[in-house]
């Protein structure tokens, strides 16, 4: 087998080396093709890292994939998604080179293959009301009704297909249509929209245009302009594929791309419509799109997902005609996975106690080596300083254990990670029993070895010097949904939020090396989870905010269990 075949495989895959073996095409051109109208979500990550990545591929033979913005619909487009969509591209990893397109740079060229319809008797402006048209439309078992506009003279419709582009004619009271078949038992094919009125200022070509081609019309075209070879679209189009290949073999086209239908991603405790994220966001139930709840790829980002984890997640998904559910546990899994190999190791403690060394002077400060990532030893160590008094986790110390508890405890021993291995001697409580202070005393000489045999030491827990520690705060994040499927409830998926799925601490303590580090460093919080440093709220020195990117194993998983 030749060794420039991608090792990955799939129909699409198949398809496109099919195609290079018969001659079909010389590379394939695939394009991603946002609507700029809200920002791109893990969804559009696998059409990105399909598209692309087919673009890598093949990059060698002049495959390449280009970046379309399928801005053809102004009243919901904006700069803003434009922009952001393009960040998010390049921070996954792919680039569209010299290859960046706007549909809206084509509509001259969609005029031109409407006024070439419309010549060759195959498209008419209907004078009806979209009601009226629908109302005509019929179903699956009645054919449509014709319009009484469909038999107009190639003039007529030529000179009102021009009035509709000059303003003459009111919103909503002309259509150009194609003249296909009104009988057709594939619904798309029923003499379907083409242009509409819109009387509305465009991002990009502001108020020259007041006509717009309609997404089925448009596409194809698009791909065509661009000369893509494969147009690859999820399931939802495969019944569009006839119309589209209506419009490749009537038009004036200069290429002829071919529509091929994958399975989309939904995933579980998920919602993926962009109306539904832009809800979210709207009425405020998430801190707007890169909110870390936010299944988009700048809230994965800002909840310190990477790159890495999500091009792996889009792989180990695969691409199938099948559609199904993905569980999100998955996609945490596929993070955890890059983390815990790639992410070096921090201490913070979450729910301080003190614990007291008496046995070290008052002023006592050692500097310790601890390990920066077991994973990679060749991530060396680092400093950490020791003192007297330390904050350790709440929940590492309890006064009355059970049997298998083997963390701190009255009389028992543990290794302070890096450290020495200390022993507890006593404890003070408040009037209410609770934990005030942890009494130790160290055995020295446990530094980097074991303490002598007659004592047993079976956990090692984190700490922070209270003199070193930088204080600053930590926002768990949870699922934003409490159901699988959110899109399926009877009372709207906003009534199934998450009321736990963000729990803000504000007042842990971190080990020094932490006060200085750069937004978006990522890092496993020892014991706790994965942690990356909040994009926009986290100030070096000043104010430290860290998110939790995914506890260290599946939480839910172990809920459900029980179930
Ligand atoms: P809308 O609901 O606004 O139509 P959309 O998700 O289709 O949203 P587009 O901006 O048109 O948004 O999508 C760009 C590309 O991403 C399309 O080619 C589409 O097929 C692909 N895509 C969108 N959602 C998914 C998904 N869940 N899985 C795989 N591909 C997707
Ligand atoms: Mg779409």
């Amino acid at each position: 087998m030749s060794s420039t075949l991608p090792e990955r495989r799939d129909f699409i895959r198949d398809m496109i080396a099919n195609d290079l073996a018969e001659g079909v095409c010389t590379a394939p051109i695939t394009r991603f093709p946002p609507e700029p109208n809200g920002y791109l979500h893990i969804g559009h990550a696998k059409s990105i890292c399909l598209n692309f990545g087919l673009g890598q591929e093949y990059a060698s033979i002049g495959g390449r994939c280009h970046l379309r913005f399928d801005d053809t619909n102004p009243s919901k487009e904006d700069q803003e998604y434009v922009n952001s969509i393009k960040e998010d591209i390049h921070w996954l990893g792919f680039d569209w080179g010299e290859h960046l397109y706007f549909a809206s740079n084509m509509f001259d060229f969609f005029l031109s293959c409407a006024i070439a319809l419309i010549e060759k008797g195959l498209a008419y402006v209907d004078e009806q009301s979209v009601e009226q048209i629908r109302a005509q439309r019929g179903n699956i078992n009645t054919p449509g009704q014709e319009s009484p506009f469909r038999q107009r003279s190639i003039e007529e419709n030529l000179s009102r297909f021009e009035a509709m582009r000059k303003g003459e004619i009111p919103e909503g009271q002309a259509v150009l249509r194609a003249k296909i078949d009104m009988a057709s038992s594939n619904m798309n094919m029923r003499d379907p929209i083409l242009y509409r009125i819109m009387f509305a200022e465009h991002h990009n070509t502001g108020n020259t245009w007041c006509i717009y081609p309609m997404y089925d019309f448009a596409h194809p075209l698009e791909d065509a302009y661009e000369h893509i070879t494969h147009s690859l679209c999820t399931l939802e189009f495969e019944n569009h594929r006839p119309l589209y290949d209506w419009v490749i073999d009537n038009c004036p086209v200069p290429s002829r791309p071919h529509q091929t239908e994958f399975a989309r991603l939904n995933l579980t405790y998920t919602v993926m419509s962009k109306r539904k994220l832009l809800q979210l966001v709207q009425e405020k139930r998430v801190n707007g799109w890169d909110d870390p709840r936010m299944p988009t790829v700048s809230g994965m980002r800002r909840r310190g997902y990477t790159p890495n984890a999500i091009r792996q997640f889009c792989q180990t998904i695969g691409i199938t005609k099948f559609n199904g559910f993905t569980d999100v546990a998955l996609l945490e899994h596929s993070v955890r996975e890059d983390l815990n190999l790639n992410a070096p190791r921090r201490m913070a403690v979450l729910d301080p106690v003190k614990l007291v060394i008496d046995t070290l002077p008052e002023n006592h400060l050692e500097w310790v080596e601890v390990t920066n990532n077991p994973e990679r030893p060749e991530d060396g160590t680092r400093q950490v300083p020791m003192t007297r008094e330390i904050w350790i986790e709440r929940n590492d110390f309890m006064i009355d254990p059970p049997k298998k508890y083997f963390r701190l405890a009255p009389g028992r021993t543990v290794r302070l990670r890096g450290s020495y291995c200390v022993t507890c001697k006593d404890v003070i409580t408040d009037e209410n029993g609770n934990v005030v202070q942890i009494i130790c005393e160290h055995i020295p000489g446990t530094i980097g070895a074991n303490p002598p045999a007659n004592i047993q030491c079976r956990a090692a827990i984190h700490w922070v010097s209270c003199q070193h520690a930088v204080s600053g705060e930590v926002r768990l994040y949870d699922r934003l949904f409490s159901v699988e499927n959110p899109d399926a409830e009877e009372n709207g998926f906003l009534s199934v939020l998450n009321p736990n799925s963000l729990n803000v601490i504000s007042n842990v303590y971190f080990e020094p090396s932490l006060a200085s580090v750069p937004p978006e460093f990522i890092c496993q919080f020892e014991r706790i989870g994965y942690f990356v440093a909040d994009r926009r709220d986290h100030v070096p020195g000043q104010h430290i905010v860290f998110n939790r990117s995914v506890a260290l194993k599946d939480s839910w998983a172990k809920k459900n269990k029980g179930k």
